[in-house]
């Protein structure tokens, strides 16, 4: 099986469990899946990725709002935004 790809944040899904409600049939991972297994919106995408940004490369608000909307410009599903 060849790894997919999150098409909203880009995030490996090796396995089961790292797809949106445990399915490897899904596109998106656990992260950008509300709790109701859909996917979730463009605006909840951004706060999301802003957030992970901020935490993980110790960025400001601003610099990972912006660095955010780069990254999830290269995504599949947000291609065009
Ligand atoms: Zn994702």
């Amino acid at each position: 099986m060849t790894t997919k790809r999150c098409i909203s944040c880009g995030m490996p899904m090796e396995k089961k469990e790292d797809f949106a409600m445990g399915d490897p049939e899904r596109d998106y991972c656990l992260y950008c899946a509300r709790p109701d297994g859909s996917m979730r919106s463009y605006d909840e995408a951004l706060v999301g990725m802003t957030g992970f940004l901020v935490r993980s490369q110790g960025l400001d608000e601003t610099a990972a709002k912006e660095t955010a909307r780069q990254m999830m410009a290269g995504l599949p599903a947000w291609k065009g935004r």
